[in-house]
């Protein structure tokens, strides 16, 4: 079987220290955590940005700038930054980081609620990072909430507007879209196009046992703070921690794990 992939997603647009001291919110700490979690086997790095004042997720070209260049120069992971809408729905702010030309960028192909809002992307959107994203040679992460959204990445690539082979990552567990069970997977899985790779990112208590049957089916795997701030119930994880975790798992399944360079053969980059 193909060698794991892990990504880590430290930060994203949520949990403050408030929730958990471990989430990093400042460049220095993204760099940092990106530095341990390399060392523990992660091969990918998704990336968001904090005002460093009151820990909301910020849009500020400047802030991604300090953490891609940090990361680049001191690790070498693959970085993936986010064109998620949390921090701010306009398409021109969230473009603008692509700028960088990371290696990769996530891409959310629809629309979908979140517990007590509304992720808006319009097809006008998607089409619009897509296209900067092909013209940057930045390979996109297409984050799945929801089965359409894989044809609409399907129709995009179509158009020649995503180069294959395609990357997914199917984001479960969230309330308000997909669940996180094993019959949703399989569905998802078999409903992607024959050579495309794809992760699981499990949010909650959901991420250790979708990340478990990954491995176990060829995929990769997502987790991080981003996505869950405990280790398990009552117990608050650091993201080098679920990062190990992962390793350790995939150990016991006979599952080897992938260094970055690794990574990048398999993706394609
Ligand atoms: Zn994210």
């Amino acid at each position: 079987m193909e060698k794991l992939m892990i990504t880590i997603a430290p930060t994203g647009s949520i949990p403050t220290k408030k929730n958990n001291p471990h989430v990093p919110i400042s460049p220095d700490e993204i760099i940092q955590t990106g530095i341990l979690c390399e060392k523990a086997g992660a091969s990918i790095i998704h990336i968001h940005a904090r005002n460093p004042v009151d820990e909301t997720a910020s849009t500020d070209f400047q802030i991604f700038k300090e953490i891609y260049q940090g990361l680049k120069q001191e690790t070498n992971l693959i970085l993936q930054i986010s064109t998620g809408g949390r921090a701010g729905m306009e398409y021109e702010k969230r473009s603008e980081r692509l700028s960088l030309k990371p290696e990769m960028a996530s891409l959310t192909t629809g629309s979908v609620n979140f517990p007590s809002s509304v992720y808006t992307n319009s097809p006008d959107l998607i089409y619009a990072l897509a296209k900067d994203m092909k013209t940057y040679g930045i390979k996109p992460e297409i984050e799945v909430f929801d089965t359409s959204m894989i044809q609409n990445a399907l129709d995009l690539a179509d158009q020649d507007i995503m180069n294959q082979p395609l990357h997914f990552d199917f984001v479960m567990g969230l309330k308000g879209a997909i669940p996180a069970t094993i019959e949703n997977l399989v569905h998802l899985k078999n409903s992607i196009p024959y050579g495309s790779t794809w992760t699981v990112a499990g949010i909650g208590a959901s991420q250790l046992p979708m990340s478990i049957h990954a491995i176990a089916m060829g995929g990769h795997v997502r987790v991080g703070l981003e996505d869950c701030i405990y280790f398990s119930k009552g117990k608050l994880a650091s993201n080098e921690q679920l990062v190990k975790r992962i390793v350790e798992v995939s150990d016991i399944m006979g599952r080897q794990i992938a260094t970055p360079d690794e990574a990048r053969q398999i993706l394609g980059l």
